[in-house]
């Protein structure tokens, strides 16, 4: 039997045979740990590990010894949010975040709330955007950090992260970033966009699970953080554990990659993602979710009227591999907290699709992923009459 179309980009992306390819030499023949400054072997890691850092401070317009590796974005936020909340809590104990988070930046924040911390969760428009206005009428005295993801990972929506940035400098309260979905997607500049620090990962960009970094703002203003891993003392205090050089090697010639081909790669990503957008909103009662123009070029997220969401994912399921809200949400049978922060009843967002196309999607996949969804909405539908 053919396997299903993989359609699912935003949740995980297959490692890249080129990735791959860099990884291996680090399990068997350098296999040292960096750490070790006495003999080759550590040294031979620790080289692989320099120069993927370098490269990825480089795509952000940072200095490597701002990148602190990590587990993945999830344990980035973490790092950055309670780091940020136990390090500032004398000035203030009021962190702004958005209602459309992914929950790794969600849970951190009602954690700390529950500790007595305030947190702001912003609305979004009916575009999935926040409101710069809102923002600054949010910021407060002691406020300590605001933190507004790069990309969302459902609707692909690409907040205004040079505005929201100009805006955390003025009023003196740090800035964060979940850019787990956006690097290697678009430009990120830490200069220009005035970000303190930023989440990555390298399994959505064609690198290995399990491997990501934060990056920590060393140089005006330096940003100050409470480890919340502590022992060995590695990536300087801020995460102690041995590092993982395959993992770092791999998530290194990723973002390489993923830079050297973004122009190229966006533009036949966007192309595919465009025609298919028209095919599917010529249909009645399908809606686009999240703005038209800012958002990635691979993300197209629609909701269906008139159909039960299971059973549209219960007929997409044999041809295509999408999902319905985030990967990390479809266990639950709650409608996705992002689909209805746009003002989406629960039915319609119940009743949603996420494709998000890939380095390895081609332009027949989409047209028979967008023929069989046409079917599948169709026949439902006329079953329902
Ligand atoms: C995938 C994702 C995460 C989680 O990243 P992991 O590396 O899997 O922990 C966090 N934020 C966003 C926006 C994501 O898309």
């Amino acid at each position: 039997m053919q396997r299903p179309i993989y359609l699912d980009c935003h949740a995980t992306t297959p490692v890249d045979p080129r990735v791959l390819d860099a990884m291996m030499p680090y399990f068997t023949e350098h296999f040292g740990n960096p750490s070790s400054v006495s003999h080759a072997y550590g040294w031979e890691a620790e080289a692989g590990v320099k120069q993927a850092r370098e490269i990825i401070a480089e795509a952000i317009n940072a200095s490597p010894e701002e990148i602190v590796f990590t587990s993945g974005a999830t344990e980035a936020n973490n790092l950055a949010i309670k780091g940020v909340a136990e390090a500032y809590f004398s000035q203030g104990q009021h962190i702004i975040t958005v209602a459309t988070e992914h929950r790794a930046v969600i849970d951190p924040c009602k954690y700390l709330e529950s500790l007595g911390f305030e947190i702001t969760f912003l609305t979004v428009g009916e575009d999935g955007l926040i409101d710069l206005d809102i923002l600054e009428k949010s910021i407060r005295s002691d406020t300590i950090l605001v933190s507004v993801m790069a990309a969302n990972n459902e609707i692909g929506v690409l907040q205004p992260l040079k505005e929201i940035g100009a805006l955390c400098r003025e009023k003196g309260v740090l800035f964060h970033t979940d850019a787990a979905q956006a690097i290697g997607k678009i430009p990120l500049d830490v200069e220009a966009m005035n970000i303190n620090l930023m989440s990555l990962t390298a399994h959505k960009l064609y690198g290995p699970k399990g491997i990501g970094a934060l990056y920590v703002r060393r140089r005006n203003p330096k940003v100050y953080l409470k480890s919340q891993i502590q022992g060995g003392g590695q990536e300087r205090e801020l995460r102690s554990g041995t590092l993982y050089p395959p993992q770092i090697v791999g998530f290194g010639k990723a973002v390489a990659l993923g830079l050297a081909e973004m122009e190229t790669e966006g533009e036949r990503l966007e192309k595919l993602r465009d025609r298919a957008m028209e095919k599917l909103l010529q249909l009645e009662g399908v809606y686009l979710n999240g703005d038209r123009a800012q958002r990635l070029p691979n993300n197209l997220n629609i909701s269906v009227a008139g159909v039960d969401g299971t059973a549209l994912i219960l007929g997409l399921q044999p041809v295509i591999a999408v999902s319905s809200g985030s990967a990390c949400s479809s266990q639950s049978v709650a409608p996705s907290h992002v689909i209805t922060a746009l003002g989406r009843s629960k039915t319609l967002a119940n009743a949603s699709i996420r494709f998000g196309m890939g380095r390895f999607t081609t332009a027949e996949d989409i047209d028979r992923a967008v023929d069989h969804t046409i079917t599948t909405i169709q026949s439902l539908r006329k079953a329902k009459q």
